[in-house]
């Protein structure tokens, strides 16, 4: 093949997120997502006309085919996109996250909420139109936020009932939803206090985090305690405590968001 013909090709190529409920087709060889040309990964001229633009990763097009659990692809078989958490770069994972959320999104808004009528997709923006009653929709974002609390040398972990019941004895930080008319700091005191009966101060910003099962976006916060001593609210909690830094319990794997906020208390322990 010609030097000409290999650029051609290049250009061509593109990522391919082809979804259906929840599951992603990764090629069987090494589970990563499809890249290339359609035409080389033998993509069926049916899903190509339906394929949407969700963005661009290292130049090249990134497009979101929502499939069915019935349709198959040579280029690859359906896995959970969670077996990729930690494997691509953040960037990629992001766009992964997208794509799940975006195809979410679709098969969820086909219906208008408001009058029942058939919705269609706009065109120049992801987003469902109903054009009987002229009502819109947009993927759905659910703010939550994360926070780790250091009381001196010390910091607060909890065992949640959902792992405790699923016999993972991991100790984290403390997450909730944010609620509608609710300010982030608002959210960050009231989840501290409804899970373990604590007053928090000195609340810090850290970063946020999209994350696509299915739809939050985790905004991780750094707080000191302020008043009031730990009474778990046993729905939520199995059991929290200070912990010293060299008395640590199994902690939540690194590349997670919630791993970053203890590693960054722990640092904070140290130095105070
Ligand atoms: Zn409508």
């Amino acid at each position: 093949m010609s030097d000409a013909l290999n650029v051609m090709g290049a250009k061509n190529k593109a990522w391919w997120f082809i979804i259906a409920h929840k599951k992603i087709i990764l090629q069987e060889l090494d589970e990563s997502i499809p890249y290339g040309d359609a035409t080389e990964l033998s993509l069926p001229a049916s899903m190509l006309r339906s394929k949407i633009k969700i963005g661009e990763y290292q130049s090249h097009p990134c497009y979101l085919i929502v499939a069915s659990d019935a349709s198959t692809f040579k280029c690859g078989s359906y896995q959970n996109a969670r077996i990729l958490l930690g494997k691509i770069d953040e960037t990629l994972f992001n766009m992964l996250g997208r794509a799940l959320q975006v195809a979410l999104f679709y098969q969820t808004h086909q219906y208008c909420g408001q009058c029942g009528e058939k919705m269609q997709r706009v065109e120049w923006e992801i987003a469902c139109h109903c054009s009987a009653c002229a009502h819109r929709c947009y993927p759905r974002i659910s703010p939550c936020i994360i926070v780790a609390i250091r009381k001196d040398k010390e910091i607060l972990l909890a065992l949640h009932q959902r792992h405790y019941q699923s016999n993972e004895e991991i100790y984290t930080v403390l997450a909730g939803f944010v609620e509608a008319g609710e300010t982030l700091e608002e959210c960050l005191q009231r989840e501290v206090y409804e899970e373990v009966g604590i007053k928090v101060k000195n609340i810090r910003y850290v970063r946020s985090q999209p994350w696509p099962f299915p739809h939050s976006l985790m905004m991780a916060y750094i707080a000191d305690h302020d008043s009031g001593e730990i009474c778990v609210d046993e729905d939520e909690i199995y059991s929290a405590a200070w912990y010293a830094i060299d008395n640590l319990p199994a902690l939540p794997n690194k590349g997670t968001v919630a791993r970053e906020l203890i590693n960054q208390v722990l640092a904070e322990c140290d130095s105070f």
